[in-house]
Parts: structure tokens; sequence; C-alpha cells
């Protein structure tokens, strides 16, 4: 059954590449009109010059036709090779347009969407079916090539009709006498027609069983990128190397490439056995057009010169309409890859798009307040939070502390709106956190994650997010996060490129001094809520220190949280949030949760045993 992306696909890739790339389209069709007027440049004048060479005809004559015929086709060759490089450029334009679209649907799909796996395999089947497996511009040349068949067909056609019109000088028996009848146009017809159709089924089946060979293996094709790739990525390749996990990491290639195979071979085989037929009717087809057109050559019902044009003429309308044919089967495969890229265009975040502005507040007067939230992951059947019931005021300095898994980064991840939950609200300043625009809500959180990750872009672009920075403003931020000593040991400061992804001359920085960028580039943010997650996890006892001592500083009047296994760290905040199994099930400062003596106080004895 079609999918509904499926329907009205030439428009819509039309519509689309016509506003992506103007002029593409007009240039494909000048070229592909060139295209198929070239063959009957030759064809025509060759015929006339070997009629003319047979009846003896003077030099000059002969050299005439034969300079007009290099004169018309060599200005064909060249004006369709300059607009065929003309038309290179506006390729590569149109397949990284299409390329950027998928990556600004990547980047605005819901969080918790995008990290499914029917969504990855989703996008690896837009990407694919926009690239690798047919594409916009495999697409609109298959369109344009069309085009170019049936004005050859029109051609041929043309030049064909004379084959078949008696010849009223013949004076013949026999085979000659039926050669020489209109109606024996029907003998070259039928095997042309059983040609035809047989090619349009095999054609038809062969697209259906690369469209399964395609579906089935999305996801054995993901999976054999993702470990092959961790071969090439030196980032990884360290822990490859110590834990010897070589082994580990090719038989998983191995194994993925093996299913590729089978499947291939598989595919393969079914395509071989079905494609030997139109080969074999294709032989019978041509041996049956020089059988009728070397006979009336010999019967003399035609000239030498005319049988070499109309041998030509009808292999080239046969190979259009097979084409024709093949072209459509072709369209239909490339809609079916196409639709994929619009289904993908197409999901509907969930995400609920509210429109009210943050408030731009001087003051910062922000509030935020978890009313009885619980959340569970999609994947997931446990509730990560249950029944949270918690407010963050203003400026204050908070702590989340709790076990492993106790649900702090979720608590987290709801408060910035990467998941929504799945029972209460989320309010900021009393209203529910989804009526804000999304994009601005965003501006209010400046967050360090465990798993921050930093670019293989220059220092300053990465502590700024962005490509044009306050370089004052970024020298404070690296300072606050205490990076200075080692940015005043780099050549290039803060235009040194981090790692070598990118650049050949880019740093490597320890895990420590990437997380001090990191929180660089959480305090260059100035945002009213600074969020760190174990912000020093990777940061030695003196730098861990001086992060304590300068924390006062780096947040200010700001909000902040706080999560950190490191107990001591949360002394100095004002409000320790304790959570466990996903519930709250502590709060208060430091001095009051002590005297409970509930898991905080259990917590810090346990902490304070080992590192006493
Ligand atoms: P903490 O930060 O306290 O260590 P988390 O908030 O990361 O804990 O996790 C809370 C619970 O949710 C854990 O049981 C964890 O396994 C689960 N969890 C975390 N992330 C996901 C996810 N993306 N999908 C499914 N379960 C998750």
């Amino acid at each position: 059954m079609k999918n509904k992306n499926e329907k009205g696909t030439i428009k819509k890739v039309l519509s689309l590449v016509h506003k992506l790339v103007p002029g593409y389209l007009t240039l494909l069709i000048i070229i592909r009109v060139l295209a198929a007027s070239f063959p009957f440049v030759g064809i025509i004048f060759s015929s006339i010059i070997l009629d003319q060479l047979v009846a003896r005809e003077s030099f000059e004559v002969i050299m005439k036709n034969a300079l007009i015929m290099i004169a018309i086709g060599s200005s064909l060759v060249l004006i369709r090779w300059g607009l065929e490089a003309a038309n290179w450029v506006k390729k590569f334009e149109l397949s990284h347009k299409i390329s950027q679209m998928i990556c600004d649907k990547t980047f605005d799909i819901d969080y918790d969407v995008l990290e499914k796996h029917e969504t990855l395999d989703m996008i690896k089947k837009a990407k694919d079916g926009t690239n690798s497996s047919g594409g916009m511009r495999q697409f609109c040349d298959n369109l344009a090539s069309l085009l170019e068949k049936i004005i050859r067909i029109v051609y041929s056609v043309g030049i064909l009709v004379y084959l078949f019109i008696p010849n009223p000088n013949a004076s013949g028996e026999g085979i000659a006498l039926i050669l020489n009848k209109w109606y024996s146009l029907f003998i070259m017809a039928a095997v042309m027609i059983l040609h035809l159709v047989i090619s349009f089924f095999v054609n038809k089946k062969s697209a259906a069983l690369q469209m399964k060979f395609f579906e089935r293996n999305v996801s054995y094709n993901r999976y054999f990128s993702y470990w092959f790739n961790l071969v090439f990525d030196y980032s990884i390749g360290k822990y490859i190397r110590l834990y010897k996990m070589q082994k580990v990491v090719l038989s998983r290639v191995q194994q993925t490439n093996d299913t590729l195979e089978e499947e291939f071979t598989s595919y393969l085989n079914d395509n071989l056995k079905i494609t030997l037929i139109p080969v074999l009717t294709e032989f019978v087809l041509q041996l049956t057009c020089y059988a009728y057109v070397g006979l009336k050559a010999v019967c003399n019902l035609i000239s030498v010169g005319s049988s070499l044009k109309y041998v030509t003429a009808y292999k080239i309308l046969v190979e259009s309409i097979t084409g024709i044919s093949d072209t459509f089967v072709q369209l239909n495969v490339e809609s079916k890859y196409l639709s994929f890229f619009y289904d993908y265009m197409q999901i509907e975040n969930k995400r609920y798009e509210g429109t009210i502005p943050t408030e731009k507040r001087d003051d910062n007067v922000f509030e935020i307040e978890f009313r009885d939230v619980s959340f569970k992951y999609a994947n997931s059947e446990t509730w990560a939070l249950r029944h949270v019931n918690q407010k963050i005021t203003l400026g204050t300095k908070n702590a989340v502390v709790g076990k492993n898994g106790a649900g702090k980064t979720t608590f987290i991840k709801l408060l910035c709106r990467l998941y929504e939950p799945t029972e209460g609200q989320i309010l900021l300043n009393g209203v529910d956190i989804r009526y804000y625009d999304y994009k601005d809500y965003a501006k209010l959180f400046a967050i360090v994650f465990q798993d921050f990750n930093l670019f293989s872009f220059p220092l300053g672009e990465n502590v700024a997010a962005g490509a044009e920075y306050d370089k004052k403003r970024v020298l404070e931020c690296i300072d606050k996060a205490g990076f200075t000593d080692r940015l005043n040991r780099l050549e290039k400061g803060l235009e040194t490129n981090l790692y070598q992804y990118s650049d050949e001359n880019g740093v490597e920085i320890s895990g420590g001094e990437a997380q001090k960028l990191a929180i660089a580039r959480a305090l260059y943010k100035d945002a009213p809520f600074v969020i760190l997650d174990e912000p020093t996890s990777a940061l030695d006892p003196v730098a861990e220190f001086e992060i304590y001592q300068n924390f006062d500083n780096m947040v200010k009047d700001k909000t902040s949280i706080y999560i950190s296994h490191r107990m001591s760290s949360c002394r100095f905040c004002d409000n320790i949030i304790v959570f466990d199994e996903g519930k709250v099930v502590e709060q208060g400062s430091h001095e009051k949760l002590m005297e409970t003596g509930g898991l905080y106080s259990e917590l810090w004895n346990a902490q304070a045993q080992y590192y006493a």
C-alpha cells in the first residue's frame, strides 16, 4: 500500500527543489533536450553520407555534409558540457541544503523521541533516501531523463515511419512482397511489445526486491556504521586498546557485515534470476530488427544508408521505451525512498509548543515548582521520579544528592524540558513551563551535565557556544573556571582548535581541563539558573577546591542547582534536596539534615569515614 508521502511526490519534490536551488531544473531540462538530439545528428547525416558514397557523389558534396555534421554535433557536445559543469555546482548545493533540512529537523525534534530506536532508523532512512539510494538529485535526473526519452521516441518514430511505407518502385515476390506491405510492421511491433511487457514486470519485481532489501537492513546498516566508526574514533581507541576490545569490536563489525552480506547475496540471487529474461528477449528483438531491415536492404526496398539509419533509430526507440518503463519503476522506488525523508520531516513534536515569552527580568525573579511530578522513561516500566513536590526559590544555592539512579539527573532533565512529566506539573513563576516558548525557556538554564561534550571547534567558540563572541567575557569565564594557566600555554589562545577531528593542529586536553571549559561555557551563557551535574568529578582536589572557593563569585545572585556525590561540597548550599528511589525523601540545610539523622547524614557519615 502506498504511504501518504509517496503520493504527489513529483509535485512536492519539484517545488522543493525549485525553492532550494532556483534554475537547477531548467538547466536539467536543457541538458536533456540537447542529449536527446545529439545521436540523431549522427544518424541522419551518416545515412545521407553513406548513400552519397554509394551513389559516388562528388568529394565536395560529401565533405560539406560531413563538416555540417561535425559542426552541429560538436556544438551540441560543447554546450551540454558547459551546462553540465554549471549544474554540478547546483547539484552539490541541493544535496547540502537537503542535509541541512535533516539537521535542522533533528535539532528540533523532541529529545525523548530522538533517542528512540525507531527515530534513529527513520533518520538513517531519510538520510539514505535523500543521498545514496536515489535521492532528490536522482529523482529530478530521472524526471528529466523521461523528457529526453520522449524526445528520442518522437525523433526515432519520425525516422522509422519511412521504413514501413511501401516502396512503390519495388518489384518483387515472396518475402520481398510481404516486407513491402505496411502491415509487416506488426512483426517488429509484436516482438517489441513482448520485450517491453516482460521488461516492465521484471523491473517492477526487481524494484520491489530492492526496496525489501533496503527496508530489512536499515537497522543493520546503522549498527554496522556504529561498530565500524568505533574502530576509527581515536578517543574511544584508548579503551579499545587498554581493554583489549579489538576482538569484540571486530567481531561485531564482522557479525553485522555477515548478516548484510547474507541478505545481499540472497537479494542478488533473486534479482539475477528474474533479470535474465529481458536480456534474452532483447537479444531476440535485436535479431528480428537486423533480419527485417537487412532483408529489406537485400530486396532493394531500402538503400544501404537508410538501413543503417533505421537499425539505429529502432535501437534507440526500443531503448527509450524500455528506458521509460525502467524510469517509471525507478521513480516509483525513489518516491518510496523520498517518502522516508518526508515522513521524517513530518514527525510532529509532542512537546507542547508554548508561546509565552519568559519575562526578561533584570532582577532574575524566577521561581520553579515541581507539583506532584512523576516520570517514566518511554522504554521503561519503572518510575524514575515519583510524586516529587519541590520548590526552587530565587537566588538560592541548591544541592541535589542521593545514590546512583535515585533520579537526580532525571529531575534536572525534566526541569530543562528535555522530557515532559508523565504526571504532574512543573511551574515557572506559577505558570506551567509547557506554556512558555521552548527556545525562550531554554535560555534560562546554563547546564554542565556529566557527559558534557566539547566540540572539535576553536576553544573560544566552545566556551561561547557560537562563532562570534565577546572575547573579554570568554576570558573572564575561563578564568573563573580555573583554565587561564592552561590557556596561556596555548600558542593560539582562544583560536586553538580542540581535538584533531577537524584540525590537524588540534590540541588534546585532559578530562579535568575539558570539565573546566564546560563550566566556563555555562558561565558565559549568563543564564539565571546555573545547573552543575557532578561538575568537579574529573578535577584534581586543588582545582575542585578552587571551584568551590570561586563558586559564590561564579553564580553570584543566580539560582544554582548542584548535583554532587562529594557531600562536603554541599555544605555551602542553602538547601539540600535528598533523592531516593525517585522521591524527595528529605531537604533542608546541612545542619538541619545532620540533626535529622536520615539518609543525608547516613551518606555524609559514610563518605566522611572514607575521606577522613
Ligand atoms: P541519578 O542521576 O540519580 O544517578 P538518573 O536520574 O540518571 O539517576 O536515573 C534515574 C533512573 O532512570 C535510573 O533507574 C536510570 O536507570 C533510569 N534512566 C535514566 N535515563 C534513562 C533513559 N534514557 N531511559 C530509560 N531509563 C533511564
